[in-house]
């Protein structure tokens, strides 16, 4: 008990959920809510017409004492590829993990189960985008220098999957990881398998384009 306490008080503390708000109560919007949420959202951005919510020191305080987002989003540390301005989301709407080639090494892992299993979020995307740079390094092969060579091993299934397939290795690549990263959540034991199998959490992946800034769900 006392080893949960101190793990629960740590996570509250780094995370900023109060007790109260962070046991029990989600975020109250379906897997499928929080999907048209986050596309509606990504249609106000591509059309140019932003509502950019929650981003005002109303909203700051209404959520100081606790968070409640609706979505996890496990995306690439591009800085062209930010949640909250491609989804158009504010303060307290998402709670995002990102990664060079949006890949979940254990701590990016835990940080999702904190958010599926404690503060019941509902969705979650894995969001790849067009021309990783990741991807890319990867299928391009040779030597990663330093800890980049953890990302490239993480990725090169993907690369692997897709060689001597039509279209652009690249970009096949980018879907194959997408959808290896999604594979390997929803069998996570012992915590994303389980909530998959019982219906509270979703996981899709998606690819955004960097052009049209359009996000579409990868099947
Ligand atoms: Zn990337």
């Amino acid at each position: 008990m006392r080893k949960r306490t101190i793990w629960a008080g740590l996570m509250l503390a780094l995370l900023g959920a109060s007790g109260a708000g962070a046991s029990g109560d989600g975020p109250g919007v379906s897997a499928d809510d929080a999907l048209k949420k986050l596309l509606d959202g990504n249609g106000r951005y591509t059309s140019g017409k932003m509502a950019n919510p929650g981003r005002d020191a109303k909203r700051r305080g209404a959520i100081a004492t606790a968070q409640h987002p609706f979505a996890i989003v496990l995306g690439c540390s591009d800085s062209r590829v930010p949640p909250e301005v491609l989804f158009d989301q504010g303060l307290g709407d998402l709670f995002v993990i990102r990664t060079a080639g949006n890949v979940a090494d254990d701590v990016a892992l835990g940080s999702i189960e904190y958010a599926a299993e404690h503060l019941h979020v509902p969705l979650l995307v894995v969001l790849g985008h067009e021309c990783c740079g990741a991807v890319g390094a990867t299928a391009a092969g040779g030597e990663a220098p330093g800890h980049i060579d953890a990302i490239v091993k993480a990725i090169q299934p993907a690369v692997e999957k897709v060689k001597g397939k039509e279209g652009d290795l690249v970009d096949n690549a980018v879907a194959a990881n997408v959808q290896n990263v999604t594979a390997q959540l929803k069998a996570s034991q012992p915590l994303l398998a389980k909530l998959v199998e019982e219906g509270t959490l979703k996981i899709v992946g998606a690819r955004y384009d960097l052009d049209s800034g359009v996000v579409d769900l990868i099947p």
